[in-house]
């Protein structure tokens, strides 16, 4: 029985773009056929450790069938197949996070090559079929089952679904193909020729036999190979195999050329774009293993979303034998952008995904390929600092994440971490930061907050502006973690400028302003025990500043407690964390000072020093992006005021 089904929105959206796309190379439809139905082929096998029933009777292979007369290409394997309802899933929907997103970016990008990037981000796969064919096929009986099911769609936004039958278990895609158009890019793809070309070019490296039958007329011949007279012209036909099934990763680097490092670097990904940098490496010894890595250039826009369903790229080989994809054991989850291929000598080939959490060679292997990661970025740092910018600026997030995940390569990483600063507008190394440190500077300056121009305007920079000591900017989530983790790089403590008593200069500098602080505190210490009277228990102290130069008043956190920011991020995730209260600091330089002390000494007891309290704690939580607890009644107050001022 045949049912009509219309495709989900964003299928349909995406069809849509399909159909009408103005891609130019139209080719990579047939690598997406092929790669289909290699990670069938891959994920038959690998059911099939459990399941030795599941095995397939014959070779894993991919056969391309084209009919010149019908117009039609189709691309079959003979791997793990779909039930009717994963076809459902599988084909008639994209279950993919993020797709309304992309789909969105991709509608309104004009540009073609910047369509092209995006699309090749999400991979289509399937999908793709539409902009060369009119109307697609696909036969599939899933291994293990018996009934087949027949999926049929002219992409008009429907398809069908009847059970049907097929001889064995797997899956074959036929393609209606639409009418050769040179000059759109469609070419015509039952040529032989055209689809040997176009598998070598793309889907050369894939592991399993990419066969079709060739066929040629021959005629009998004669010793001196003419034809014999009379003779019949007989067809003959061969079974070829297109590919060479070289694994890449094995072969010479000089053999290889750059295009097919990045070809395969497509099939891994999935990612059109060219990658940013490729790391290789064989590694030898108790573990023999060899990598094929890449980074890609541009983020994933899934990057930070930690769903099911983001990939994770790195596969997983023995001894050149697929084992999965996604292999997230083989890499801390702050590399999580790499793709590629590690290849081991040593694990079982019956390896599965429950034994490889638990597994010492695994993890072993996992430190060693971290190891190489972390040393090409550096690397590339040191040799291509602009390559290494683009890659900070795609992933020096994630890679931040390693600080607190990674202990052991937590100064590695701090090294590799890009930051901005007061300095100036191009990110600096921690290096750059201590090579410019002011002498007798020992603490490594930040101040985190939630966005660069915010942060810079902070009061609590005013005496590192005055004494032109640099300050690191941070104002990324991953800062306040990290930043309250982390105690030193090298031989330098971080210390932020809003946290503790804030003096600025060398140990003596710093004393001597201390000294010069506590001894101003006594003079005014009466007042400020009236100001904290009337702030109660929203301030954990009110003292005076040696960080303002020109503010009056600002709020720091003290030593050892959460910042507000890791405070709120606790709080919003559920987390039981005590209130935080902050110090009030207040300018000694400031005239309000000397103006409050006078009223205060004239007046004691007066009304009006609380409502200044509210005033000056008002505008310093201001000051710092944040509000007054009670924002009304603060302008009130602001009001009020300003008609005294006005008299
Ligand atoms: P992707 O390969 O990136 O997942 P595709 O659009 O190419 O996306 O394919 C969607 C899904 O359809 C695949 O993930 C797979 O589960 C299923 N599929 C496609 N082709 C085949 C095939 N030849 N055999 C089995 N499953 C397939
Ligand atoms: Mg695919």
């Amino acid at each position: 029985m045949s049912e009509r089904f219309e495709f989900k929105t964003e299928a349909r959206q995406l069809l849509d773009l399909m159909i009408h796309s103005v891609y130019s190379n139209k080719d990579i439809f047939l690598r997406e056929l092929i790669s289909n139905a290699s990670d069938a082929l891959d994920k038959r096998r690998f059911e099939a450790l459990k399941s030795p029933e599941l095995q397939a009777a014959t070779e894993p292979h991919i056969r391309i069938d084209a009919d010149p007369a019908a117009r039609t290409l189709s691309v079959s394997d003979n791997g793990i197949g779909m039930g009717r309802d994963e076809v459902r899933e599988l084909i008639g929907t994209i279950a993919k996070s993020g797709t309304q997103e992309f789909l969105k970016v991709l509608r309104e990008s004009k540009d073609a090559a910047a369509s092209e990037a995006l699309i090749g981000q999400f991979g289509v796969g399937f999908y793709s079929t539409f902009m060369v064919a009119d109307r697609v096929t696909l036969l599939t009986r899933r291994a293990g089952e018996e009934t087949a099911t027949r999926w049929e769609s002219a992409g008009d936004g429907y398809y069908t679904l009847e059970d049907a039958a097929r001889d064995e278990a797997g899956t074959t895609v036929t393609l209606h193909l639409k009418p050769v158009d040179e000059e759109d890019g469609l070419k015509d793809y039952t040529q032989e020729w055209v689809i040997r070309q176009v598998v070598r070019q793309y889907s050369d490296f894939v592991a399993h036999p990419i066969r079709m039958d060739i066929e040629r007329t021959e005629v009998e011949r004669d010793e001196e190979g003419k034809p014999k007279p009379g003779a019949e012209e007989r067809k003959v036909v061969t079974t070829e195999t297109l590919n060479s099934m070289k694994a890449i990763w094995l072969r010479d680097k000089a053999e290889v050329t750059e295009e097919e490092y990045n070809e395969f670097y497509r099939h891994v990904s999935h990612d059109w774009a060219e990658p940013l940098l490729r790391i290789q490496a064989k590694i030898e010894g108790t573990l023999e293993y060899r990598l094929l890595l890449y980074i890609p250039s541009k983020a994933p826009f899934d990057l930070m979303l930690r769903q099911e369903g983001v990939r994770h790229g790195v596969h997983l080989y023995v001894k050149r034998v697929f084992i999965m994809d996604d292999c997230r054991e083989l890499l801390p989850e702050y590399l999580r952008f790499v793709r590629g291929v590690v290849d081991s000598e040593d694990l079982p080939l019956n390896i599965s995904r429950e034994i490889l959490q638990q597994n010492r060679q695994i993890q072993r292997m996992s430190k060693g390929v971290t190891g190489k990661v972390l040393s090409a970025l550096r690397d590339t740092a040191e040799k291509e600092p602009e390559k290494y910018a683009k890659f900070w600026a795609e992933f020096g997030r994630v890679l931040k994440e390693g600080v607190f995940q990674d202990q052991e390569n937590q100064q590695e990483l701090l090294g590799l971490a890009r930051f901005q600063s007061t300095a100036g507008d191009a990110p600096v190394s921690l290096d750059e930061y201590i090579a410019r440190m002011k002498p007798g500077q020992t603490h490594i300056y930040y101040l985190t907050g939630e966005s660069r121009a915010r942060i810079a305007r902070s009061p609590h920079l005013e005496a590192f502006r005055a004494k032109e000591w640099e300050v690191l900017l941070l104002d990324d989530p991953v800062d306040e973690v990290w930043t309250d983790a982390v105690e030193k790089y090298k031989d330098f403590a971080f210390q932020s400028a809003a946290r503790g008593a804030g003096e600025v200069g060398t140990e003596e500098e710093r004393k001597a302003a201390e000294e010069a602080r506590k001894d101003r505190e006594k003079e005014h210490g009466s007042l400020l025990e009236m100001l904290k009277g009337a702030l109660g228990d929203r301030v954990k102290e009110v003292r005076l500043s040696s960080r303002l130069t020109e503010s009056a008043a600002c709020l720091v956190t003290d030593e050892g407690d959460l910042s507000p920011q890791l405070e709120k991020m606790f709080k919003a995730m559920g987390q039981a964390v005590p209130d935080v209260k902050r110090i009030l600091e207040l300018n000694p330089g400031h005239p309000v000072m000397a103006a409050l002390q006078r009223l205060h000494e004239t007046n004691p007891g007066s009304s009006v020093i609380g409502e200044y309290a509210e005033l000056l704690y008002g505008q310093a939580l201001i000051a710092e992006g944040g509000q007054p607890t009670d924002p009304a009644g603060f302008a009130r107050l602001v009001a009020g005021l300003m008609v005294r001022a006005a008299g």
